[in-house]
């Protein structure tokens, strides 16, 4: 067993470091692209012909583009060194509503209904707090961005055998088909403003849980996140602070 355990680790790390150089070519990618355009736009801005109109407009991209540069780092940081995690027992209706509370004017404007379908008394699950809010909040904003003209988010709890089943349900146009297999890549965003980052945040940290994260998607009706976490065994986790 502690054989298998071994080989398991070592399969585990090998795995881990193909995908790390995987994201490292993908990363200088993503960076060399704002970092282009900002030096194209700054030799222009440079050139005497150009008015301060011009160049206001000018600098105003290299702004946005330093921004956008700086926001895919900070995540890319995030996915590489989660941090140590912090196991505690969490209330998952109360975790969720933390995420829904820091969201709900957001949610507002964008006219989405929020409809909450959570399981009575739910047992803990045993999470980092911190990085499962970061989940659920990813999975909230993505449903909010498939929603443009509004529709109905409906967050859902439940027991399910030892795991707690989570459901995000939007009435979104869905994923089609041809991208249903790379969503969860780092970097693939149908979005002209998307980092692509986010559902593959979402993999690692569920993953890194125990837990397992899935989707079902029909244009027609919308898409459902669900994420299975394994509940706290009575073990001696701490309680949430
Ligand atoms: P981003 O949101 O920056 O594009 P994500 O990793 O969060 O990156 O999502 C990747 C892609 O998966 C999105 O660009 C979108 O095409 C698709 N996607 C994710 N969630 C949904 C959803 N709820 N409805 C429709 N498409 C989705
Ligand atoms: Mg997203």
């Amino acid at each position: 067993l502690a054989d298998l355990n071994r080989a398991q680790t070592a399969l585990m790390r090998s795995e881990k470091l193909a995908s790390l150089g995987k994201l490292i070519s993908e990363v200088a990618h993503e960076i060399s692209n704002p970092l282009m355009i900002v030096s194209c736009n700054a030799q222009l801005a440079q050139r005497p012909e150009i008015g301060p109109a011009e160049s206001a407009r000018l600098l105003g991209i290299i702004g946005d583009e330093c921004q956008r540069a700086k926001a895919i780092l900070k995540r890319l940081l995030r996915f590489a060194a989660p941090g140590q995690r912090q196991l505690r027992r969490v209330d998952p209706n109360a975790a969720l509503e933390a995420v829904v509370a820091l969201l709900e004017n957001q949610l507002k404007w964008s006219h989405i209904d929020i409809r909450r379908a959570y399981a009575e008394q739910p047992p803990a699950v045993a999470v980092d707090e911190h990085q499962m809010q970061e989940v659920f909040m990813n999975l909230i904003n993505n449903a909010r961005e498939a929603m443009p003209g509004g529709g109905t988010l409906e967050l859902a709890t439940a027991v399910e055998g030892d795991r707690l089943r989570l459901d995000f349900r939007d009435t979104g146009g869905g994923i089609p088909e041809k991208d249903r297999k790379s969503i969860f890549e780092p970097f693939f965003t149908t979005k002209t403003d998307g980092t692509g980052l986010g559902l593959s945040v979402c993999y690692a940290i569920v993953k890194a849980h125990g837990g397992e994260i899935n989707f079902e998607s029909d244009p027609n009706v919308g898409t459902t996140f669900t994420i299975w976490l394994p509940v706290a065994k009575d073990d001696p986790l701490p309680a949430e602070p």
